[in-house]
C-alpha cells in the first residue's frame, strides 16, 4: 500500500521521531502550525477515526494513552495542549492514515 504514514511508521521515510512504542509512532510535523506540533500514529494502518474495528480498541486505549506521555516528553503537559484528529475529506483529512495532532507551546 501507497501509504506516507505507514512509510513512515516502518521508517520507510525519514521522520523526527518524538517517541516510539511497538505499536505507536509520535514524529514532528513537517509543516508546523504551532511552536509545538507533532503526530501520533497506530504503525498499523487505519485510514481514519471511523475507520476503528472492534479489535483495535486496546490500540485505542494506547493512543489515549500516549497523548499524555509524549505531551510530558514535549514539555506542554501542564502547561496545556491542543489534540485534533482530522476525519474524512470533509474534515480536511489530507493523509487517510489516523493520525492526532499534538499542539502546544502557545495560547490558543
Ligand atoms: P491532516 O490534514 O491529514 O490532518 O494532516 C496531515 C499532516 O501531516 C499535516 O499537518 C502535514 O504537514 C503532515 N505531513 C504530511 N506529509 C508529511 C511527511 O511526509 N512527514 C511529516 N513529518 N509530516 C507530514
Ligand atoms: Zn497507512
Amino acid at each position: 500500500m501507497d501509504c506516507i504514514f505507514c512509510k513512515i511508521g516502518q521508517k520507510e521515510i525519514p521522520s523526527e521521531i518524538i517517541w516510539e512504542s511497538q505499536n505507536l509512532l509520535a514524529f514532528q510535523d513537517i509543516h508546523p502550525m504551532a511552536p509545538v506540533h507533532v503526530l501520533l500514529i497506530p504503525k498499523k494502518h487505519i485510514e481514519s477515526l471511523v475507520r476503528f474495528q472492534p479489535e483495535d480498541k486496546g490500540l485505542m486505549a494506547e493512543i489515549f494513552g500516549a497523548i499524555p506521555e509524549v505531551a510530558q516528553l514535549l514539555g506542554i503537559k501542564e502547561k496545556g495542549f491542543q489534540t485534533l484528529i482530522r476525519t474524512g475529506k470533509g474534515g480536511g483529512q489530507e493523509v487517510p492514515h489516523l493520525h492526532i495532532h499534538i499542539l502546544g507551546g502557545t495560547h490558543f
